[in-house]
């Protein structure tokens, strides 16, 4: 006969109050685990004390149910179909237009081919500090903290990694101390590859934001990011047309080398909203060159478009 109170104490030794356990007369031994608020490699690890904590003599099987109370993390991907259409830029400013609306956003650059994050909110050369192998998330001076691939290897190094390392290393972004954050908003990978379904399986974003550029190639690519959330079962939350029109610096008129409305016309096609359309300036390009993020300014290009996803994210 397996001593019931013996295993609930050896159990509760290592889980506190986070474990219930019940032994039947048999000597097996269930026990639920409630894994709230816990990172992924910490639930693991207790999950394994736990199991090691009940083998004790007379116990013929043990099973363990780990419990999370719904966190209230969430996940935003902003991806694209292709690198060089502003993915990054719209990103970050989305990050910081978001944060201006209220919500507490924390920023993940999950950009193995080019981790640009650190550069654009000015926090380039600067590395995480963790406890316990948690990760801090490095503060920077736009209000919304960052971690980046960039900032866990050297530029280009990541792309000699196999899948599994990649996977590795954002789950160790993702599951940093985070602290009230309520959001993460995700700069994915350019692209549609196995790198790519592989973050969205295991990091199950809450939704996903599409970029592209008005150019017909781009919105053929952005048409596979779309299918590659959709076949995920991720839903989109829209698509936003960047490089939109030139406006001329000088005298401000807003020409259209690629023509006007593909995007729009493209997302009704397919079915999803419409989130705005970002001019191609010199100002934003300049602005996220020096690490000073445009919507930080007098902002009336990302504003907009971070209301709608706030109000998408009430919503869903
Ligand atoms: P991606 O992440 O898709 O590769 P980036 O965000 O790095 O693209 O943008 C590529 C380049 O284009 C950067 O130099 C960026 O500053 C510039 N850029 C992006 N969006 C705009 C814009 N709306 N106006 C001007 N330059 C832009």
């Amino acid at each position: 006969m397996t001593d019931q109170a013996q295993v609930k104490t050896a159990v509760a030794a290592v889980a506190g109050e986070r474990a219930s356990v019940r032994v039947d007369a048999e000597g097996r031994v269930g026990i639920v685990l409630d894994a709230t608020g816990l990172a992924t490699a910490d639930r693991d690890a207790l999950e394994a004390k736990v199991r090691v904590a009940a083998a004790l003599p007379g116990v013929t099987n043990i099973r363990v149910v780990v419990t999370a109370e719904r966190t209230a993390r969430r996940l935003l991907a902003v991806a694209s179909g292709k690198g060089g259409v502003g993915k990054s830029t719209l990103a970050a400013n989305l990050a910081i237009a978001l944060a201006r609306a209220g919500l507490r956003v924390g920023l993940v650059d999950a950009d193995i081919y080019g981790p640009s994050q650190p550069r654009l909110l000015g926090v380039e050369g600067i590395r995480p500090t963790a406890q316990d192998k948690r990760l801090d998330p490095v503060p920077t001076p736009a209000g919304v903290p960052l971690l980046s691939m960039g900032q866990l290897v050297e530029p280009g190094k990541a792309l000699a990694w196999r899948g599994p390392m990649i996977a590795g290393a954002l789950t160790q972004l993702v599951d940093a101390d985070w602290g009230a954050a309520e959001l993460l908003v995700l700069d994915l990978p350019p692209g549609t590859g196995d790198v790519q379904i592989t973050m969205i399986q295991k990091h199950r974003p809450a939704g996903a934001v599409i970029v592209s550029t008005p150019q017909d190639l781009a919105l053929i690519d952005a048409r596979r990011a779309i299918d590659l959330f959709k076949t995920a079962g991720v839903p989109i939350v829209g698509l936003v047309e960047n490089m939109a029109g030139y406006a001329c610096p000088h005298c401000g008129e807003v020409s259209d080398p690629f023509g006007q409305g593909g995007a729009e016309a493209a997302a009704r096609a397919l079915d999803i909203p419409f989130l705005g359309r970002i001019p191609l300036t010199i100002a934003i390009r300049e602005a996220s060159d020096a690490g000073r993020p445009p919507a930080l300014g007098d902002d009336q290009v990302f504003a907009p478009i971070a209301a709608q996803i706030a109000a998408w994210l009430a919503r869903n």
